[in-house]
């Protein structure tokens, strides 16, 4: 396009406005702003009702009983299985309630009212500062702007975060408090953090002392290919950093199993849990370990979380391909935009002309393609270039996919039409 005459220009805009208005008068309502896994997928863990029923053992490992108080750290065996998900050990994880981003969130809240490792408690600061890297998961953004914070954008390089800034930045300012990591399969991008960046990660030296690395390990098992890629593990790289306390790590099971009825935890270093304990020993007896059981006793070893994952990709892989051959076929030629395709976990990630992801996303909404709004996966919600879309192909059917995503890239070609041809006519 951006080789076309203004005539030519018109030309095209004309042709694609008229296929634009068709496809509205098809009245479609689609929705591809959420990451949800679809019913099928939804499905395929149905037989964890059928695990526990009135004549069932209740007892777990250790001999606790799942019906009753007790147990604040979790059940052994749902310790275990986290830990295989989290390739850690599983006397340092948690397992808590049903959502990670919840126990998240009470970690901030926790550095927030009560400090940690002795410091002063964050909301007695007159600042605090969070790193994020962007794109990312904008209820990571939330959370941290709930609470008052200053976010700061740090620009994702192919292999995660660009540790040069993160290095400076955190050795120069201790009111930097904490960074929000995806390392896998990274929300919306799906980046993989390299080992070199694991490693520079876990070997920080943050000028404050109560800064914590929160790395959300929310797409651990979630592969769409046999290839399967690995990354360091962040607990070990950290003692052997001689930086045990950096660093505190989450998952969960809400798209492995049900999203939001599933399992989830944490994971940290003996110091960093002892206080982690001293809370929440006042803020609940303990968590669902009827749940948990109905987990443990369905996956019973990393085997069978990787076969069930496996049926998940085969569900999700097609979805993925589809978005991408689209954007290949109608976006490539006219050279409107760019886009990585994601090894494993839920989104798609589209880098639009600069200037064009909100004209995109109301043109799709218009449409009746609900688009994750533009600027979502920033802090306050600002795209400093306007450019990134996140696509989530996991919930409509594929029927239903394949005309969103037509209609996606005529979205996009329209608003790199208008933004041509206005920059012609200046
Ligand atoms: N972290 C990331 C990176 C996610 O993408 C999501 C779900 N979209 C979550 C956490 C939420 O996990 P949970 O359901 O365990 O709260």
């Amino acid at each position: 396009y951006s080789e076309m005459s203004p005539e030519e220009l018109e030309a095209e805009k004309e042709l694609l406005r008229k296929e634009y208005v068709a496809w509205q008068a098809k009245g479609l309502k689609l929705d591809m702003s959420r990451g949800k896994p679809s019913v099928e997928q939804l499905n395929l863990s149905m037989p964890l009702f059928d695990i526990l029923d009135g004549k069932s053992l209740m007892k777990c490992m250790n001999g606790v009983e799942t019906r009753n108080y007790g147990q604040l750290e979790g059940i052994v065996e749902a310790q275990h299985l986290m830990a295989e998900i989290m390739d850690c050990q599983p006397e340092q994880v948690i397992v808590c309630g049903n959502s990670s981003l919840n126990i998240m969130f009470d970690t901030v809240a926790r550095g927030y009212m009560f400090g940690f490792d002795g410091c002063t408690p964050w909301c007695k600061l007159e600042r605090v500062k969070w790193l994020c890297p962007v794109p990312g998961y904008d209820r990571h953004f939330a959370i941290t702007q709930h609470f008052g914070f200053d976010m700061i954008n740090i620009p994702m390089n192919e292999d995660g975060p660009d540790m040069d800034v993160v290095e400076g930045l955190v050795a120069a300012d201790d009111t930097i408090k904490g960074i929000w990591c995806v390392p896998k399969y990274s929300n919306p991008q799906g980046i993989v953090y390299s080992d070199e960046v694991v490693r520079r990660m876990a070997n920080l030296k943050p000028a404050a002392k109560d800064f914590r690395v929160f790395w959300d390990n929310a797409y651990a098992v979630h592969h769409l290919y046999k290839e399967k890629s690995k990354i360091l593990n962040i607990l070990h790289e950290c003692e052997e950093a001689d930086n045990p306390n950096l660093v505190f790590e989450f998952a969960s099971t809400s798209k492995i199993t049900f999203a939001g009825g599933g399992i989830a935890a944490i994971a940290c270093n003996h110091n960093n849990r002892e206080e982690l304990k001293k809370t929440l020993t006042v803020q609940t007896i303990g968590f669902d370990k009827i749940n948990m059981l109905r987990h443990a006793r369905y996956f019973q070893d990393v085997e069978s979380v990787s076969k069930h994952m496996e049926r998940h990709a085969k569900i999700l892989r097609p979805k993925f391909e589809l978005v991408i051959k689209t954007m290949e076929e109608d976006l490539t030629g006219p050279g409107c935009g760019s886009w990585i395709s994601p090894k494993g976990g839920y989104f798609i990630t589209f880098e639009a002309p600069k200037g064009t992801a909100t004209r995109i996303v109301d043109l799709a909404a218009e449409a009746g393609v609900k688009l994750t709004p533009a600027g979502a996966p920033f802090p306050y919600h600002m795209d400093p270039g306007d450019s990134i879309i996140r696509f989530a192909p996991s919930l409509p059917p594929i029927e239903e996919l394949e005309e969103a995503a037509k209609i996606f890239t005529v979205c996009a070609r329209i608003a790199y039409l208008e933004k041509l041809i206005l920059a012609k006519a200046e």
